[in-house]
């Protein structure tokens, strides 16, 4: 099932997400996977995470793999993009020299800045079996999974932006939140009922 995107302004986006419970049925949560996957690739995005559908439980699935091929001409070594699905992941840590990267989000259509991020990080996760992993990652999928992680905080790339760039960009933020935003998939605004 392709669920709309839910947009800037409401407040799930803005919540601490809750840990999905031990006991939740697999065919719940594989459903739940299947449904994010589903969305995301509708929406042509990198990356989603559980509250951009409505639901704020600490699940996000990333597909880094176009994002890497678009930074192919760089001189960094070659890396290959994933697909996978972090259940309840902690960030256990973040290091290295930050970078600089535009980042774009599907809850904030139309809008795309420089976010600066630690290049290495290592997360603790389950897998759709309830495995648990830690496991280092490093350039653009880890830009990835610290963007979707911080959905499940409640932070948005628009937070990490400075004061003046967030100036220039708080007439499109106040816009969305109003619902005069569009993309090519569906969106769902804050105080919009139901599906
Ligand atoms: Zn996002």
């Amino acid at each position: 099932m392709i669920y709309p995107i839910v947009a800037y302004g409401d407040p799930v986006l803005k919540a601490r997400a809750k840990d999905i419970p031990t006991d939740l049925p697999a065919a719940e949560l594989q459903k739940l996977i299947a449904d994010m996957y589903e969305t995301m690739y509708y929406a042509h995005g990198v990356g989603l995470a559980a509250p951009q559908i409505g639901k704020s439980v600490r699940l996000f699935v990333i597909d880094s793999a176009p994002m890497v091929e678009d930074d192919e001409d760089d001189n960094e070594p070659a890396e290959t993009g994933i697909k996978r699905v972090f259940i309840n992941p902690v960030m256990v840590s973040e290091t290295g020299e930050e970078w600089a990267f535009e980042e774009g989000c599907l809850s904030i259509p139309g809008v795309r800045e420089r976010v600066m991020r630690c290049p290495d990080i290592v997360l603790r996760y389950e897998d759709e079996n309830r495995q648990v992993h830690e496991e280092a990652f490093s350039g653009m999928t880890a830009r990835v999974i610290q963007h979707e992680y911080d959905h499940l905080e409640g932070v948005l790339f628009t937070d990490k932006i400075s004061g003046f760039k967030k100036q220039l960009i708080k007439g499109k933020l106040t816009r969305i939140a109003k619902g005069e935003a569009k993309a090519d998939y569906r969106l769902r605004f804050a105080g919009q009922r139901g599906r």
